[in-house]
């Protein structure tokens, strides 16, 4: 049957061994489910996650807790920080299944007060100042642990490698001379986490507990496994100097107009993801005194083996991408590649081979 709109290909067997892999090299894999779902959708990754076999599955929100509870039988963790007056997260607390994240003191104190030991993770500040409680407060941490059911302690490091193993050990002592369990920690890569747990069990105790959390480097990072593209759903021949489209701006030259499917609706912006790619055909194209000097914008469409410029700033469903004269225009009904960034796209359509 053929597909319109924005697809994407799933080799759906390459990409569950890339999982495997993933999940094979990662102590205490913690797959990551927020959000847009990494283009897949959080219904299509609960599943995932549930044929991986791991125990644990993290959302970002209390609002994604139902789009995944059903399908994923394990524990969810929250990432949001819970707060007091947060009623869903309140409520959350008592449901066996969900633990929650505690990120200030205040909060950690509301949420032992709250009874039932509900299940948590306390999050230290890293340098990355999103949340956390600092290490000065520790001290106050450990008496309300005594109330709660305590499943570890939450470090979210930065991306940049410089100075990240570092501060993890640092924070890591200071977490486990307060109280011990498992670490759970985003963004440092296994070599480094393993090497971690030994240094932190030392020389003859056993290598301390770590729990990784990870998104885009399980769900995206195989590009391989994947293409993504778009129907061409009309195709109108223009000259120079006519005029097309909502603004009608000017075309810049004899060609074609490629109407395509995907627009601001899928995550489709301006400019071509791809920066690299665009600032070399940018100057290109100013060089020769092209498209670009016309004022039109790279767009992530590739017709004819080339990224095409954008007519016009793309629309909800569609966009206006203008092909030069020189060109055989695609016809109606044709996939053209589109480059997507995922982690922003909603697809029409996800096809598993
Ligand atoms: C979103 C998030 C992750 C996953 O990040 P990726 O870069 O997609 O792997 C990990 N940890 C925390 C705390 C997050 O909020």
């Amino acid at each position: 049957m053929a597909v319109t709109g924005v697809t994407l290909r799933l080799d759906g067997a390459r990409w569950r061994e890339h999982l495997h892999v993933v999940r094979g090299a990662t102590p205490g894999l913690i797959p990551v489910v927020k959000g847009n779902g990494y283009g897949y959708g959080l219904a299509r990754l609960a599943e995932e996650s549930a044929s991986l076999g791991v125990d644990t599955i993290a959302v970002g929100t209390v609002h994604e807790v139902d789009a995944v509870r059903d399908i994923f039988g394990g524990d969810i963790v929250i990432l949001t920080p819970w707060r007091a007056d947060n009623q869903r997260a309140v409520e959350l607390a008592d449901d066996p299944r969900i633990i929650s994240t505690v990120s200030r003191l205040s909060d950690l104190r509301s949420i032992a007060e709250h009874g039932g030991r509900p299940r948590v993770l306390v999050e230290l500040l890293t340098s990355m100042r999103r949340h956390g409680i600092p290490t000065t407060e520790l001290t106050e941490v450990a008496p309300l642990l005594e109330q709660l059911d305590f499943r570890g302690w939450t470090i979210h490091l930065p991306i940049r490698a410089e100075g990240r193993y570092p501060e993890a050990e640092k924070l890591s002592r200071a977490a486990l001379a307060t109280a011990v369990g498992p670490l759970w920690l985003s963004h440092l890569p296994p070599e480094e986490a393993a090497a971690l747990a030994r240094q932190l069990g030392g020389a003859e105790g056993e290598p301390a507990a770590l729990r990784l959390r990870v998104g885009t480097r399980l769900w995206l990072g195989d590009e391989s496994t994947r293409t993504t593209t778009a129907t061409v759903l009309d195709v109108h021949q223009v000259r120079r100097g006519e005029r097309a489209g909502y603004r009608q701006r000017v075309v810049p030259a004899d060609g074609w107009i490629v109407v395509v499917a995907g627009g601001t609706s899928h995550g489709i912006g301006l400019e071509a993801p791809t920066s690299a790619v665009s600032m070399r055909q940018r100057a290109i194209s100013v060089a020769t005194g092209s498209l670009e000097a016309a004022g039109l914008a790279l767009s992530p469409y590739t017709i004819g083996g080339k990224k095409r410029w954008f007519l016009e700033p793309p629309h909800m469903q569609s966009s206006l991408v203008f092909l030069p004269r020189n060109q055989t225009p695609p016809v109606i009904g044709d996939e053209v590649p589109v480059e997507l960034r995922l982690t922003i796209a909603t697809v029409d359509q996800i096809v598993t081979d």
